[in-house]
């Protein structure tokens, strides 16, 4: 039985780090042996989540801090993504499919869409009072489960 793990990192909210952000959290989940389209959706995933912070959470200052933790719970990996930037004022209404707030910025407002669709679950939280915290839930299949389904 593998013991629980985690892995922390910060970085601004640069667009140059969505593609870090990815990166991090394959390696991360390399340890549960998932398979190419886990990860795949996984990446997925991860991206929109950290897109969205670096599009929509710090408008003004133009750059913030995104914080993205990794979690190991037995077969289930659980990622959190969060910022301190302006916040969602109606958390329901943005997760609708085709909400968004820059439609002149030719967003089509589908990223909670992608993240539903890809993972698990997907929580939407206030972060704190300040920003927003998405959490993603996905169960990589172990792999007895690989070998039996291929
Ligand atoms: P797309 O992802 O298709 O490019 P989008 O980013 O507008 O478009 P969603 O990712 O579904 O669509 O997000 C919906 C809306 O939620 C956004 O338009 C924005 O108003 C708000 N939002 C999402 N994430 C954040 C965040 N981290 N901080 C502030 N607002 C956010
Ligand atoms: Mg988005």
């Amino acid at each position: 039985m593998q013991k629980n793990n985690y892995m922390e990192v910060s970085f601004p909210s640069l667009s140059v780090n969505e593609a870090l952000a990815r990166v991090c959290v394959a390696a991360f989940c390399l340890q549960l042996n998932p398979s190419i389209d886990e990860i795949n959706d996984i990446k997925t995933a991860v991206s929109e989540a950290v897109t969205n912070c670096v599009v929509h959470a710090y408008p003004k200052v133009n750059c913030g801090q995104i914080n993205l933790r990794c979690e190991r719970q037995g077969q289930m990996v659980v990622i959190t993504i969060s910022d301190n930037g302006v916040g969602i004022r109606d958390i329901e209404k943005a997760r609708e499919p085709f909400f968004t707030t820059k439609p002149c910025e030719e967003r089509s407002g589908m990223g909670f869409a992608v993240m539903e669709s890809f993972m698990d679950r997907v929580e939407v939280e206030k972060n704190n009072d300040k920003g927003v915290k998405v959490t993603l839930y996905k169960r990589i299949s172990s792999l007895q489960e690989q070998v039996k389904n291929a």
